[in-house]
Formats: structure tokens, C-alpha cells, sequence
């Protein structure tokens, strides 16, 4: 790996942050406070909440095997995503290298933050053209995403092949794993301490089942995640997310039972999915979602939609032609979905 320096944009090494009255006043005891130009009534949302969700990333390290200090908090993913961009790559200047097909945020904030994006197409079998990515990189390449689980495809890659990159690589890898609690794979995130050059996103979105929470989780460095916290908006997860969050972990069998719960379901899909003669593969998954290939996704896609069933029609996306991305629902909402393809003409 470059060091951390090199790879960070000059203005945002450089960045003096914001101070915030609950950063400035810490740890001592007080009980009036009179600081941060709060109204004192309606308590508990008139306070300005945690800026660095103190008690939430206690929480989670032990859980997922890191340190809090390697934690970062967001508004989703979607946030630490967009950070990646802001801390690493300069605008018009810099670029980074993906794979295809991938989730589709990367490129947006790649675009909204005007930095060149590099696609490389997956393999045959949604294998990971590890050389490909390694060659697409040049010296303006900061950053290489990988998502694994994928999505769309749904597959974990090979841990040989993220490895290669891992180590081949001189800028950041971002490895996506908001999918991996479905997959029996273990999680990139416990080799932070080897991997310097490594982000690790998770989300409270899929396996926690808490997308309205907006809640997203990266792990990296202490010094990565210190660049995180010095270029988030202050109060970037509110309260109300950080003590939803703190309730769900107080119940973990609770969220244990829905992820096994879909783990079984998927197992109940698949194979059903497989017999109907309109479906011409059904590819391998480590995740809570398939993609098939199907006779005629857009015919298909629109037939569902006039039985109020939606799916996500991805046959316009590179190597996804009549593809279909199914997630796995309750087994009333599957089984309503598998009878509705069985009456397909
Ligand atoms: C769903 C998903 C996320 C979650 O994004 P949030 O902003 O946390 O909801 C992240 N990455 C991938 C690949 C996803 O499919």
C-alpha cells in the first residue's frame, strides 16, 4: 500500500473539522447544559445526539470481531460510499476501478463527485477477473470495489481472489459485505489489522432488517476511520436511528431468527424456481436474493406487476440480459410469487 497520505486528497489531510460543542465538552459530569444553544424543552430529541455514537460502536465491535475505533457510522452505506470519494479521490483528476455488474451506487457517486469510474467485467461464472482489475488500475486509481456477496449476481468470491487484490493492489479496496450474513463465508471485516488498505462496508439494511433506519457500518483503520469522522456532517446519525439500533442489539435471537429464517425460505425458493420451465438458470447465491435467467424478463417482469408482485427486471444491465433479481420474502409472499410464475403463458 501507497501510504495513507499519499492516497488521501491534500485538502482533506489538511482539513481542520468542525468542532462541535458536544466534541468540545467530554467525560466530566454536568447537569445544566447551556452550550450548544439547544431549546431545553421537549427532551429527549432537543439535544444534539452523539456525534461519534459512543455507546452504539461498544456495542457492535465485539459483535463483529472489531475495535470501536475502526468503526465508522453513517446514514446508510450509501453515505460511507460517498465519503470513499470525498476523502480519496480528486476530482477530475483521480479514478477508481469496479467490477460489472455491481451495485449501482458506486458509479453514481462517482459521477456525482466527477471522478473517472472503471468497470471490468465479471468472468464466466461471476468470477472475479482478478488481473483485469489489477491491470485496469493506474496511478491515478485510489480506489477498487468489490461487493461480495454480489449484487446483482448474488455470489461470495472466492477469498484466494479477493486476497490477490488485497495484496496487489496499492490503493484503498472497498469490500462491500452487505450480504454477508447470508453467506456462510467468513467476513473480510476480521482482517482489518493485515490489510491496511482495506474498507469494509456493512448495513443494518438487509440481515438486520432495518432499512428505515438508515444505518450503515465501515471498518477500516483507526486512521481511515479517523478521516471518516473528520469529513461527516457532525450529527450524522440521529437519535432516534442510534437507539433503534441499540434496541435491536439488545434481542440479537430475535434477528438470528429472521436471518435464519430467509436462509430457509432461500432453500424452498431456489429449487422451485429451477423446475419452472420459463426459468432457464437459476445462478448460485450467498445471499438473501437469486438472479435467474428467465425466458423474457421484460414480459415476465410486467406480468408480475398486474398480479401486484414486483421484482427487479435487470436485463438492461451488462452480462444480465432477461435476468430477473428475486428477493427472498415470508413463504406466503414467495409462495404467492412461485404460483404466479407457474400460470405465466
Ligand atoms: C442494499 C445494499 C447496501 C445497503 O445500503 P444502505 O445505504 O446501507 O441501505 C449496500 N451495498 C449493497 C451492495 C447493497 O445491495
Amino acid at each position: 500500500m501507497k501510504n495513507l497520505e499519499s492516497l488521501v486528497r491534500p485538502n482533506i489531510w489538511a482539513l481542520e473539522p468542525y468542532s462541535c460543542a458536544r466534541d468540545e465538552f467530554k467525560g466530566m459530569d454536568a447537569h445544566v447544559f447551556l452550550d450548544a444553544n439547544e431549546n431545553p424543552y421537549n427532551d429527549p430529541i432537543n439535544r444534539y445526539p452523539d456525534p461519534l455514537q459512543e455507546k452504539l460502536k461498544e456495542r457492535l465491535a465485539p459483535l463483529k470481531g472489531v475495535r470501536p475505533s475502526q468503526i465508522f457510522l453513517g446514514n446508510g452505506s450509501d453515505e460511507a460510499i460517498d465519503l470513499v470519494y470525498r476523502i480519496f479521490c480528486n476530482p477530475g483528476k483521480d479514478n477508481v476501478v469496479a467490477i460489472a455488474p455491481t451495485y449501482g451506487m458506486y458509479k453514481v457517486c462517482a459521477d456525482i463527485n466527477d471522478v473517472e469510474y472503471r468497470s471490468v467485467p465479471l468472468l464466466e461464472d461471476w468470477q472475479l477477473d482478478t488481473k483485469g482489475l489489477l491491470n485496469a488500475a493506474d496511478a491515478h486509481t485510489k480506489v477498487l470495489w468489490i461487493c461480495s456477496p454480489n449484487n446483482p449476481t448474488a455470489n461470495d468470491f472466492p477469498r484466494e481472489a479477493i486476497h490477490e487484490v488485497l495484496t496487489n493492489f496499492d490503493g484503498i479496496v472497498v469490500i462491500d459485505e452487505a450480504y454477508s450474513d447470508f453467506s456462510t463465508n467468513q467476513p473480510f471485516r476480521s482482517l482489518l489489522d493485515s490489510y491496511p488498505n482495506l474498507i469494509v462496508l456493512n448495513t443494518f439494511s438487509k440481515a438486520w432488517a432495518s432499512a428505515a433506519i438508515r444505518l450503515g457500518m465501515a471498518f477500516a483503520s483507526e486512521e481511515i476511520i479517523g478521516l471518516f469522522n473528520k469529513v461527516k456532517y457532525p450529527y450524522n446519525v440521529n437519535l432516534l436511528t442510534q437507539e433503534k439500533a441499540l434496541t435491536l442489539l439488545a434481542d440479537l435471537p430475535t434477528v438470528d431468527g429472521w436471518l435464519a429464517q430467509i436462509k430457509r425460505e432461500r432453500e424452498h425458493v431456489l429449487p422451485a424456481l429451477a423446475e419452472l420451465p420459463i426459468v432457464l438458470k437459476v445462478f448460485p447465491t450467498d445471499a438473501n436474493f437469486v438472479l435467474v435467467r428467465v425466458t423474457d424478463a421484460n414480459r415476465i417482469y410486467r406480468y408480475l406487476i398486474e398480479q401486484g408482485i414486483v421484482v427487479r427486471n435487470r436485463t438492461r444491465v451488462q452480462l444480465c440480459q432477461d435476468c430477473l433479481r428475486i428477493t427472498i420474502g415470508t413463504r406466503q409472499e414467495n409462495n404467492e410469487l412461485l404460483g404466479a410464475l407457474r400460470f405465466f403463458k
